[in-house]
């Protein structure tokens, strides 16, 4: 269900023989009845319907990303049925809402630029956004392994006043919407805005949060209840490597053209 709630279920209903719903470590709203037939009047014409034990035996991402918003989906049996909001922008406020308190997943840190897309150098906007080879493939791959997957971005850009926090926001929605379509998933982002030389004052400061110092990590290694024994970041640039070092994680530098060399490896798929 905390899987589900990654990908923008809003509500769970939930069928049984019971009088009452058992509790769940979830905030997300449930509804509770009793089981099918008596169940059909809630639900609505988009929902997905699976049995519980299949529900994390597939790429949650890319059935969604084949979702038809308006339209039923059936993943097999019955017994659980759930209300999407196919094909949406789940926000990543969801995620936040719905993580599970331990988490026993893999993780997967990028870097952004030159890992994920093309460092041309302060970009903002999806127009200079080019990704890098590989870069889909590779993240849907380490999805389809069950790993978790991150970003890590210092962006300077902001402090330089190049481009704003919601530019930057809209450009990341983008990129994850894309990624979810090939099916696989950034689980959550993390931005370091701040330059100690920024001509935005607000952005003006140094940061613990800025790549070689390791406060991007951390925060997520606290936020996901990770395990820094089962993390490693890649990235393309001798400070991404000092930042895992100081968060005490692995870390291997993206040097190849295709990120896929570089990943799959690291996923035990070489
Ligand atoms: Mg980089």
């Amino acid at each position: 269900m905390r899987e589900l709630a990654r990908f923008g279920v809003t509500e769970f209903v939930l069928l049984g023989d019971e009088t009452s719903p058992p509790a769940l470590p979830i905030s997300v709203r449930t509804t509770y009845r009793p089981k099918m037939p008596a169940a059909q009047d809630v639900l609505e014409d988009r929902f997905l319907l699976c049995e519980p034990g299949t529900m994390l035996n597939f790429n949650l991402a890319r059935f969604l990303a084949a979702a038809v918003p308006g339209r039923s989906c059936v993943a097999s049996g019955t017994g659980l049925s759930l209300r999407v909001q196919a094909g949406s922008q789940p926000p990543l406020s969801i995620a936040v809402a719905s993580l599970p308190t331990q988490s026993p997943r893999p993780a997967l840190f990028l870097d952004r630029d030159g890992t994920i897309n093309i460092d041309h150098g302060y970009i903002g906007t999806r127009e200079r956004f080019e990704w890098v080879d590989g870069a889909l493939e590779a993240i849907r791959m380490a999805t389809d392994a069950g790993w978790h997957v991150f970003v890590v971005t210092n962006q300077s850009g902001i402090a330089r006043g190049m481009y704003d926090e919601p530019a930057l926001v809209t450009l990341h929605r983008w990129m994850v919407d894309e990624i979810r379509a090939t099916g696989g998933n950034i689980d959550d982002i993390r931005v370091c805005p701040f330059h100690e030389q920024a001509s935005v004052p607000q952005y003006r400061r140094a940061s613990d949060w800025r790549k070689p110092a390791p406060g991007m990590i951390l925060d997520l290694i606290a936020r996901w209840s990770l395990d820094p024994a089962t993390c490693v970041l890649v990235g393309d640039q001798p400070t991404d490597i000092a930042a895992a070092d100081s968060a005490g994680i692995a870390s291997v530098l993206f040097t190849s053209g295709n990120l896929v060399d570089t990943v799959a490896p690291l996923l035990g798929r070489a």
